[in-house]
């Protein structure tokens, strides 16, 4: 290995465009919820790359799917389909609402698609003028430039010239204000059943229900953004079977593929038929090396011991949490489902959560923010009840840190 460059953060600067702003430490392996960094320090990680890895760093049946694969067969393109492909497809028609699958790499492009069908469909079935798309204050739909502009922060999607248009927001969990703007010209309504990124925030379920029913009189498709929500994060396999409703599209991605990247959108065959042969596409998406990762991640995170193990785990959680917050009344609310959890700061700490961030990787623990206010849990799926234990020790520290950085101000 003598001839393998040595790199450190000093060279992100140099060499990456710098849209991003990583930690000072860079990981070099993973394990489970537990990561390691250059230095050999040790982290528990209750961020799972952003509710992605949930089953923990290089869990077995994804190891072994993905070797086995790549012994086998990386690439085929979509000229051609492939085994892996239809298993996984199968398997998650099999288990949701849906018949259909498009196969994309991220969340983002699942979107795309899915915002690209409905136009597509809406033309198709009711002519021009049904184009409107309504979303929600606070919601994120990835940073292509139609899901950014889709997507509630105007601050993510201005600043690059003129955006796609027929496109409106408005309050997430306010029925009123949505049915104000819908009518016959719109398109379709696509929503996080949680807003995970605008802060960690539960669409209540007379909310959604209300949604649905107004998609449902003015013609218009119901687009659930699934990809922070899904994959087993709230306990169910999806969120919408929580929900006693049922959407158009479904999108996914992140879990999906436990850490490999891979996205899908999923919809009924009537809609599907709509993307007819050449519409729309991808070079990877499909793939066989991402389709066997998710068919492995599938195999155990849809079984009732892992969903189970979900809300057993989000028990844990909220219990050590709402201790914490007994003693150092930092938390306004608690909220989430699952593990998909957000810990809303109270004053004095609004706007810090960036702080309590720092002081948790500080004491070797990996946690995220939504926004200013809230900090966020996306552990691993099956994090082990050792972790939580040790983790929430770290985080103790952490918010008892911050809380002594906050009063020497005062
Ligand atoms: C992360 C996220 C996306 C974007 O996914 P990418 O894989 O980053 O493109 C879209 N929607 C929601 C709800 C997300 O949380």
């Amino acid at each position: 290995m003598s001839d393998v460059m040595p790199v450190n953060r000093a060279v992100f600067d140099e060499v990456m465009v710098p849209n991003y702003n990583p930690a000072a430490m860079i990981p070099v392996r993973g394990e489970g919820s537990r990561v390691w960094d250059q230095e050999g320090r040790e982290y528990i990680d209750f961020a799972g790359g952003i509710a992605v890895s949930c089953l923990g760093h290089c869990h077995p049946a994804m190891v072994n799917a993905l070797t086995e694969q790549a012994n086998k067969l990386w690439h085929l393109s979509n000229v051609l389909t492939n085994e892996p492909a239809l298993r996984l497809a199968t398997k998650l028609t099999q288990a949701t609402f849906a018949d259909r699958v498009y196969y994309a790499n991220s969340g983002a492009e699942a979107n795309e698609a899915a915002l690209k069908l409905a136009r597509r469909w809406a033309l198709d079935v009711h002519g021009e003028g049904k184009d409107q798309i309504i979303a929600f204050h606070k919601g994120f739909h990835g940073r292509t430039f139609f899901t950014v502009t889709v997507g509630g922060q105007p601050a993510y999607s201005d600043g690059f010239g003129p955006k796609p248009g027929g496109i409106e927001h408005v309050a997430f969990n306010d029925l009123a204000s949505l049915e104000a703007v819908m009518s016959e010209k719109t398109c379709a309504v696509m929503i996080e059943p949680l807003q995970g990124e605008g802060g960690v925030v539960p669409g209540t379920k007379d909310f959604l229900a209300g949604v649905r029913a107004l998609c449902d009189k003015h013609n218009a498709l119901l687009i659930f953004d699934e990809v922070q929500t899904g994959f087993g994060r709230t306990g169910t396999l999806y969120a919408y079977e929580q929900t006693g409703i049922t959407p158009d599209i479904l999108t996914t991605a992140k879990a999906l593929g436990g850490g490999f990247p891979i996205g899908a959108m999923l919809t009924t065959a009537n809609i599907a038929a709509h993307l007819k042969a050449g519409t729309h596409g991808s070079t990877y998406g499909g793939n066989p090396l991402g389709c066997s990762v998710a068919e492995a991640v599938m195999d155990v995170v849809n079984t009732p011991e892992v969903l189970n193990g979900v809300k057993a785990r989000e028990a844990l959680f909220k219990a050590a949490l709402e201790k914490i917050n007994e003693k150092f009344h930092v938390f306004e609310e608690v909220r989430g489902q699952g593990l998909l959890l957000g810990a809303a700061l109270a004053e004095p700490y609004k706007g810090k959560a960036r702080d309590f961030l720092l002081a948790a990787a500080d004491e070797g623990l990996m946690v995220l923010i939504a926004g200013a206010d809230v900090v966020r849990f996306t552990p691993s799926l099956v994090i082990p009840e050792v972790d939580i234990a040790q983790g929430m020790a770290r985080f103790e520290k952490a918010v008892e840190r911050v809380v002594a950085a906050v009063a020497s101000k005062d």
